[in-house]
């Protein structure tokens, strides 16, 4: 029996609409604001190993993914998502509810102020208003409060940045490909503005063949300035402010917002088993933490805690291999699914990377990408080394992206362990 449209390749799945992938479906549960509470994320856990294979993945939007669902179970996990409250009224709603948020915008005091209201309310627009259904199924937006953990590293199609003024909060609207041009407005007015700026996009992008499938793709064609027009939106230059990344250190390990602990960890390239998901929960509820925030850097932040249950949380699971050292060397490196879990991968590049992690000197960014063929869904930008899987070995494509002619081919893991302890980041020469 073929799969059915809804399942084929490259949709961006979800809880309504999953993904068939090498090691059954692959169910995506957006979770809004990013913010979980406790029994919901023993509860996602449990449903891990339930109804699939037991393997989680936190994505680079904040989201939960649950992989090797069977199609026996989808239903069972449904209902149970939805007695959560973490399932969409329909798959159309799901499919353009794609929003990242300032993941402690609450509680962090320097952030300009708490997003999840604006959250909720663009996600009530976009679920309720049928014309933006029409929106490609990648096409997001991105809401940044401020403070300690911007935003400016997380790629959106429409991004909002909260800014300061005598007169209260505003926005800066910007889009893809064009940060040197915003809109203003305010808070309540952020849904408005990206539904004017979301059917901007679909009038000019039309619906060709060709027709651009992101916002970036429209500002080259178009220029920002004309989208904004096509909106009935005013533009001038952004303050400089604009486009701040935030840094691992502030958000890995014991951190303090105001009078609230937290604690920030990673799984290795976001990936982790109902069992580490469990005792993440289990651990959290006995420090007495308030919630969990799911963050686009592939990391949970537990949040609420005291100073003592910090430490000990952070103790429970770095015992349990969750990173929470900014200059851990895993951290330099960005791995696909690889196989079984893709059909496509030559190699189980998870495991090969984490071997090869050991090789890679700390870095503030990726240092290296291996990839399980030359598609690159972990990592669509250049990397200083990019490893693609090969049924040999792997091709070495220096300073590019996995679909980049490589410099050499058929390299073992061996050689290139010894080719990264050796080069340190710098020009491969063999
Ligand atoms: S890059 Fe990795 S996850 Fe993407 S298609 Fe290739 S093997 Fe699959």
């Amino acid at each position: 029996m073929s799969a059915p449209a809804s399942l084929r390749k490259g949709w961006c799945p979800g809880a309504l609409v999953p993904m068939s992938a090498g090691d059954g479906l692959l169910v995506r549960i957006r979770v809004s604001g990013g913010r979980l509470d406790l029994d919901s994320v023993a509860t996602i856990a449990d449903c891990a190993a339930r109804f699939g294979n037991g393997i989680i993945e936190i994505s680079s939007r904040a989201n939960l993914q649950l992989r090797g669902i069977s199609e026996t179970g989808l239903s069972g996990l449904q209902r149970r998502l939805d007695e959560l409250g973490l399932l969409d009224a329909d798959a159309a709603a799901e499919n353009v509810r794609n929003i990242v948020a300032s993941p402690l915008a609450d509680i962090d005091p320097s952030a300009v102020l708490d997003t999840a209201p604006i959250v909720a309310a663009l996600e009530a627009r976009l679920g309720d208003d049928p014309s933006l259904h029409r929106l490609p199924a990648k096409f997001g937006f991105l809401i940044d409060g401020g403070g300690v953990l911007p935003l400016g590293d997380i790629e959106a199609d429409i991004r909002f940045e909260a800014l300061r003024s005598k007169g209260g909060p505003y926005f800066a609207a910007t889009l893809a490909g064009a940060g040197d041009v915003a809109a203003l407005c305010a808070p309540r007015e952020v849904p408005d503005v990206a539904a004017a700026l979301a059917l901007a996009f679909l009038r000019g992008a039309g619906a060709g063949e060709d027709a651009p499938r992101r916002m970036r793709g429209l500002v080259a064609l178009r220029g920002a300035a004309s989208i904004f027009r096509a909106a009935d939106l005013g533009s001038s230059t952004p303050p400089a402010s604009l486009r701040r990344g935030a840094e691992r250190r502030d958000f890995l390990g014991v951190q303090t917002f105001g009078a609230s602990y937290c604690v920030g960890a990673a799984p290795s390239f976001g990936r982790m088993t109902t069992g580490d998901l469990r005792l993440l929960a289990q651990e959290a509820r006995r420090c007495a933490a308030a919630d969990v925030r799911l963050t686009p850097w592939r990391a949970f932040i537990v949040a609420g805690l005291d100073r003592g249950g910090a430490e000990s949380l952070g103790a429970a699971l770095g015992r349990r291999g969750f990173i929470l050292d900014p200059a851990d060397p895993r951290l330099a490196v960005v791995a696909c699914s690889g196989a079984p879990a893709c059909a496509n991968a030559a190699r189980a590049v998870q495991a090969e990377a984490l071997e090869l992690a050991r090789s890679v000197p700390a870095a503030r960014g990726i240092a290296l990408h291996v990839s399980g063929c030359e598609k690159g869904c972990a990592h669509s930008w250049p990397a200083p080394f990019t490893l693609v899987a090969r049924k040999g070995g792997y091709d070495l494509v220096v300073n590019g992206k996995a679909s980049d002619e490589p410099a050499h081919k058929a390299l073992s893991v061996e050689q290139i362990a010894s080719l990264l302890a050796h080069e340190h980041g710098g020009d491969v020469s063999w």
